[in-house]
């Protein structure tokens, strides 16, 4: 072997992640942290001994970098490639444009090259060639569900797709400024189950969806979403290339972006579509079968109540048998690929995905009342949107009780997995949420305090000994008890199920008032932040913003920009509201975040753990709770400096038994119970801020 080949294939001695760490932090213009070096360390350790890792870091923590580090050194030492998914966009577009750039410069010469990465989406993110060129069918339309506007609308839409196919480079949908509506895309992509395969498509050389799968398989880092992560799970066949290692960030979602990935629904429109897509490719006495199963399952969900399905009404049942076995026919008709001209090839494809989701759908929804109540895999339930602002015929779902035993067997069990999030060590322990992703009990559990979520598993879901896992807590740089004041409003009365009474709205009031604006009203329900706005529009000198008034990003902004404005809303300001500096410095929390009473899914989850003797109340509603309170609380302290105040207006977080667990779930401000002591510091905080007289000041 000649001599400068065997240099080459030399393994190189990549310097430690104590040393890359160091060098990233540089590049970066950022100060090194001991939570940071302690999350980047554990994380190497993870790589090396398999053991999986959840690590909990605050804000402000760097984490990114702690996982990207020892996780780039990975992937160029093994030649391999490693899978860092989040929950959120935002996260994703932080990874990719911001964090993942200046990392791979900052390490190309310690590393000996520059690291690469990629974005990984699902198929239906990517403009679908074969649709946009080859006259594939047309989406059906339901000339009942789109108006006449609508229908302009969309066809204009995808018009400028069209154009835009011959300009785009990704064919990304987000990528698209200003996007289209959904309507519009669907005639455009295609999931997954309707792509004609790329070795079939005419135009697969080029395919959009395929190249950016290639791309990530030659990849050191491939960035994704929980969804994807879900459904690489959930198939047969990988969507993601092979890897030996996983970062989940933003894991406190990770349940439930995956409970909704193996959610499916079943309505009378998707039957009637699925019919039409049969059109002329089988005989018209199968698809009418077809039409006729889905106008027979319209007339029985008409007629029954949103909410819930313990049993299965026997029209309900009777129905959804009609439409399995008619779907069951037309697949019959519709047969297998066969030797065909593309466009019949792209229709019976379209035609047959679609049909097969109905079966499939129908199957799994008669299965789910099989087995007795307590060791049900699903829940089944009918939801009714018809008095919302866009109102929809009701429909039926099926979704998974546990989603621990998937993750346990295709994420767990194939990769070195580590799980990270500011929240993660609800009521300060790892194994609450350990137990929903599928891991057995933590390695050395202390003795459950009163009120924590209780040691009985989920259903169908019982953890496996030989998974080896560890929890860390890295804490965060800032110092959340000289910063932070936790007000409890223990004298106000418990919150009814009216809404926000009067002494509620007046403490409100006098917050705000203390504060001078700057104000995060958090609400658990969008009646309730609507009604406070109105309420103190009318008592109070400061603008007060509220969800749905403007899209959410232009109210976050306004909010940001006018310190002395206010921005009340619901769920999705809970965890997407990061504005650090003097326009935020008092977060009030309306009421505790329990999930609704008749919340399909978490209600269900809880009377099965009930069945097995657990408490279902701690274990699902409490933990749920917890978590918002703790990413709600959150949004108090984005930046060291940060001071101010989260004011909890329900005085259950002060005297009920589970209220312990909630406190030791978020943040450890500064607590008290006393009104004036929380009005002074928001008032000094107020005089303190830039533009008023006195720069400075302590917040107790
Ligand atoms: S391979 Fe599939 S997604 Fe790609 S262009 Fe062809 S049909 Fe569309």
């Amino acid at each position: 072997m000649p001599a400068e080949i065997s240099t080459l294939q030399k393994p190189r001695k990549l310097p430690g992640v104590r040393e890359l760490l160091t060098d990233a932090v540089e590049a970066v213009g950022g100060t090194e942290r001991d939570g940071q070096v302690h999350m980047a360390e554990a994380v190497a350790r993870a790589i090396r001994t398999g053991e999986h890792l959840a690590v909990q870091a605050g804000t402000g923590t760097g984490k990114s970098l702690a996982y990207l580090v020892p996780a780039i050194r990975h992937a160029v030492e093994g030649h391999t490639t490693v899978v860092v998914s989040t929950a959120t966009i935002a996260l994703q577009n932080q990874l990719v444009d911001r964090d993942l750039p200046r990392l791979a410069k900052a390490l190309k010469k310690p590393l000996g090259r520059e690291p690469t990465f990629a974005i990984l989406k699902g198929r239906r993110n990517y403009l679908c060639m074969h649709r946009v060129h080859s006259g594939a069918p047309e989406e059906p339309e339901d000339s009942g569900l789109f108006d006449a506007f609508t229908v302009s609308r969309i066809g204009r839409e995808v018009k400028r797709l069209h154009e835009w196919s011959s300009e785009t480079e990704t064919g990304d949908r987000t990528e698209l400024v200003p996007g289209v509506s959904e309507q519009a895309w669907r005639q455009v992509s295609v999931s997954a189950r309707e792509c004609l395969g790329a070795a079939r498509c005419p135009v697969g050389d080029d395919c959009f969806a395929e190249k950016a799968r290639a791309d990530a398989g030659r990849v050191d880092v491939i960035v994704t979403n929980h969804a994807l992560l879900a459904i690489d799970a959930l198939q047969e066949q990988r969507v993601l290339p092979e890897h030996d290692l996983v970062v989940i960030d933003e894991a406190h979602e990770l349940v439930d972006r995956v409970t909704s990935a193996a959610t499916a629904e079943l309505t009378a429109s998707a039957v009637s579509a699925a019919t039409r897509r049969c059109g002329r490719i089988i005989d018209a006495d199968t698809s009418d079968r077809l039409l006729e199963a889905g106008e027979g399952l319209a007339l029985v969900l008409d007629d029954l109540p949103a909410g819930r399905l313990d049993t299965l009404p026997q029209a309900l049942g009777g129905a959804v048998t009609v439409v399995r076995d008619a779907a069951h026919a037309c697949l019959t008709a519709l047969g297998g690929e066969r030797k065909e001209d593309v466009e019949e090839a792209t229709a019976r494809k379209l035609a047959r995905s679609a049909v097969e989701e109905i079966h499939d759908t129908a199957v799994r929804l008669l299965d789910a009342f099989d087995a007795d109540q307590a060791n049900r895999p699903d829940v089944v339930w009918i939801s009714n949107d018809t008095y919302s602002s866009s109102p929809r015929p009701p429909s039926l779902h099926v979704a998974p009780l546990a989603v621990g035993g998937l993750l346990r067997e295709r994420v767990f069990a194939r990769s070195t997995t580590v799980l990270t999030s500011a929240t993660l060590a609800l009521g300060g322990r790892f194994d609450t949420l350990a137990r929903q992703w599928g891991l057995p009990p933590e390695p050395t559990p202390a003795p459950a305090d009163d009120g924590t979520a209780t040691d009985k598993p989920a259903p169908a879901d019982d953890a496996d000994d030989g998974l080896r896992w560890s929890g860390l807590d890295v804490g965060s740089p800032f110092d959340y008890g000289r910063n932070g004041i936790l007000y409890v409003a223990k004298h106000l009365p418990p919150p009814g199920r009216d809404g926000l009474g009067d002494a509620t709205l007046d403490e409100i009031a006098a917050l705000i008032d203390a504060a001078g604006g700057r104000t995060l009203g958090l609400f658990s329900s969008m009646r309730a932040a609507k009604r406070a706005a109105e309420e103190l529009r009318e008592r109070l000198p400061y603008d007060i913003l509220c969800q749905g008034d403007d899209s959410t990003s232009t109210l976050v902004s306004q909010f940001a920009d006018e310190p002395r404005t206010c921005l009340f809303g619901t769920l999705s300001l809970w965890q997407g509201v990061d504005v650090p500096g003097p326009s935020l410095q008092l977060v009030i929390v309306d009421r505790l975040p329990f999930p609704r009473p008749d919340d399909p899914v978490a209600s269900a989850r809880q009377r099965a753990i009930e069945a097995r003797g657990g408490n279902g109340f701690l274990t699902v509603a409490a933990t749920h709770a917890a978590l918002l309170l703790a990413q709600g609380a959150g949004r108090l302290h984005r930046s060291s400096s940060d001071r101010g105040v989260v004011a909890v207006l329900d005085s259950r977080l002060a005297t009920a038994r589970y209220g312990g667990f909630l406190r030791a779930s978020i943040p450890p401000f500064w607590p008290t119970q006393d009104p004036a002591v929380a009005r002074d510091a928001l008032t000094r905080l107020d005089a303190a801020a830039p533009g008023r007289a006195s720069t400075s000041t302590a917040l107790r």
